[in-house]
């Protein structure tokens, strides 16, 4: 039967699991409450790894210019900046001509002297290499870079950064869908930037509906791995000082030898305060150069990041969830608490040891699988034990037949109440209650017919105690009742009460044929009867009780404060 009933909760248990672990999958860890978590716990792992993995190859392939504070302080303390200090970059960098240069600054419009911009496309047009910025903004308007600047350069292209809920950019925009199509409607500078390196025509690159094709001629020189809205996973392994970046104003003033250069790629970008292009990123704030930076060497490195599929990524979950179910059901807590930990250890060694090899899961969700079911089937077994506990406790103290308390249970109450009173001066009653003549019940009507007598008298005494009063079958037919706070006055009221009570109880027989019992009682009172002992007490009680059987029956009788032991001393 126990068995039984283990195994119905065992499955119970089972299903709830299960039923949980889907329902998170699918709907909770799609919340917000929980997508934040999951983008920050992955982050850890991006963390550890820039700080425990070399620095990517083709690092050197690319240099980074920026206008710093230093650069704005020395060329000039307003912005924009007329564009013929971008002319004069331009032209000393000619002299070793990087492969391509990129310059993430949206040039918006005319200049105000129309010359510069002139001098500007120029200069462009004579390095024949050089893609400039431009941007969609928030309210789908393409921004691009003034016209005549435009002609002259090689391409321009999105500078766009996909943000995740929390405003950290974890992944790189290769392309812009529209809403009214399912084509590229353009594709991001890096990947222009990148094209350019390959020596291929920007008309050749494409997209097959799960990559970025980059072609020449009929071989194809990339294939980049891109998601339906054009993003794509970003790593971050490098931040802005490993680039090394050249302050503008020492290119611009040729005090950096144009070998630095030679053969290229170039990023320009901005890194002084008052440009607000920082980002937030998975291993802390970065320029805007440099996120493109790690965006063009993942590029270069075809370092792309594969999530497992969302089914493996489920079974993962569910089989966690079983495992550490398995081992909290039905292995001690210590156990299973160990297991837990090494099994969680596991899951973010082996993530992290998948993550350098870039294929990712979501470890929140693993982690969090293991925590909820651990503590949900902790608690759960700690309930359940500390239920049947109660309920044990509950079958070793009350009588099978009347449901009353028994008499060892009722003799280590009396004797805590006996110690309480005499310790903090408060007073007690005790009442025993024998019915009369059962013995003619049980040789007359059977013992069956006793019993049933036997369970209405536990119900007649119930329906006359107070919630305080302590009731117990004291033997055979024979009830006791500890009545706390309650003088020798009020326990007589209260056997008076359940005498008459039994009087006039008709105790079921045969229907039109009920049973007439009556009931005596012996009523004493502390410290009114003075003792030593609790024993005393009930001494003296069933002392009164005989009194009351030889009086007749169907009475109450109560031990006076002279009948007790120490009357003398009372009486001082
Ligand atoms: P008195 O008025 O003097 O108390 O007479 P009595 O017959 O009630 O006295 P006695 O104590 O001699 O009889 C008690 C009887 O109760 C004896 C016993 O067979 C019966 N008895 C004790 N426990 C049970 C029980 O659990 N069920 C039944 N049916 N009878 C019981
Ligand atoms: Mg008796
Ligand atoms: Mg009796």
């Amino acid at each position: 039967m126990f068995a039984i009933l283990k195994e119905k909760a065992f499955f119970k248990v089972f299903i709830f699991l299960i039923v949980f672990v889907i329902s998170y999958f699918f709907f909770f860890s799609q919340t917000k409450f929980f997508t934040i978590p999951r983008l920050k716990f992955a982050d850890l792992f991006s963390v550890l790894s820039y700080r425990t993995q070399p620095l990517p190859l083709n690092l050197d392939k690319i240099k980074v210019i920026i206008v710093d504070d230093a650069s704005y302080r020395v060329l000039k303390k307003s912005w924009p900046w007329p564009r013929t200090k971008f002319a004069t970059l331009l032209d000393k960098l000619r002299a070793h001509p990087p492969k391509v240069i990129f310059m993430d600054f949206v040039f918006v419009g005319e200049s105000i002297v129309p010359e510069y911009d002139t001098i500007f496309a120029e200069a462009i047009a004579k390095s024949g290499n050089v893609i400039l910025a431009s941007f969609l903004d928030p309210r789908g308007r393409y921004t691009l870079p003034f016209d005549l600047l435009t002609k002259k350069a090689l391409a321009y292209g999105l500078v766009n950064k996909p943000r995740n809920p929390d405003l950290s950019v974890r992944s790189s925009r290769l392309f812009i869908v529209p809403y009214w199509d399912t084509k590229p409607f353009d594709y991001s500078s890096e990947i222009k930037l990148f094209c350019k390196y390959l020596g291929a025509s920007l008309k050749d690159i494409s997209y097959d509906g799960r990559h970025v094709v980059i072609k020449s001629g009929n071989t194809i020189k990339a294939l980049i791995p891109v998601e339906k809205n054009g993003t794509i996973p970003m790593h971050f392994r490098i931040k802005l000082n490993d680039l090394d970046p050249v302050p503008f104003w020492k290119v611009y003033n040729g005090e950096v030898p144009p070998e630095t250069f030679k053969d290229k790629i170039v990023l320009v970008g901005a890194t002084a305060e008052i440009f607000h292009d920082v980002y937030h990123s998975p291993i802390g704030l970065m320029p805007g150069v440099a996120i493109q930076t790690n965006a063009i060497l993942m590029l270069l490195n075809s370092d792309f990041i594969n999530y497992i599929p969302k089914s493996a990524e489920l079974f993962l979950l569910l089989g966690l969830g079983l495992a550490t179910f398995f081992f909290v059901y039905f292995f001690p807590p210590s156990f299973a608490l160990l297991f837990s930990f090494i099994e969680t250890v596991a899951v973010l060694g082996i993530g992290f040891a998948m993550f350098l090899r870039n294929i990712r899961f979501d470890y929140f969700s693993a982690v969090f699988v293991i925590v909820v079911t651990y503590l949900g089937i902790s608690i759960y077994k700690y309930l359940s034990l500390w239920i049947e506990n109660l309920n044990l406790r509950t079958l070793a103290i009350t009588d099978g037949l009347t449901g009353l308390y028994i008499h060892r249970y009722f003799i280590l109450r009396m004797q805590n109440e006996f110690e309480r009173a005499a310790r903090y001066n408060l007073y007690f009653s005790f009442v025993i209650m024998d019915i009369d003549h059962f013995k003619n019940v049980n040789d007359t009507y059977g013992h069956q017919q006793g019993n049933v007598v036997l369970k209405h008298m536990s119900q007649i005494l119930q329906a006359q105690s107070r919630k305080t009063d302590f009731v117990a079958r004291y033997g055979g037919e024979e009830f006791c009742a500890i009545l706390t706070h309650t003088n020798l006055q009020g326990a007589v009221n209260y056997a008076e009460r359940v005498r008459r009570a039994v009087e006039a109880y008709e105790f079921p027989y045969k229907p039109g044929k009920p049973l007439k019992l009556t009931v005596s009682s012996g009523v004493v009172s502390y410290p009114q009867y003075k003792t030593e002992k609790m024993e005393g007490l009930i001494e003296a009680a069933d002392k009164v009780l005989y009194e009351a059987k030889h009086g007749g029956r169907n009475r109450v009788c109560a031990a006076g404060v002279s009948q007790g032991p120490n009357a003398e001393d009372s009486q001082k």
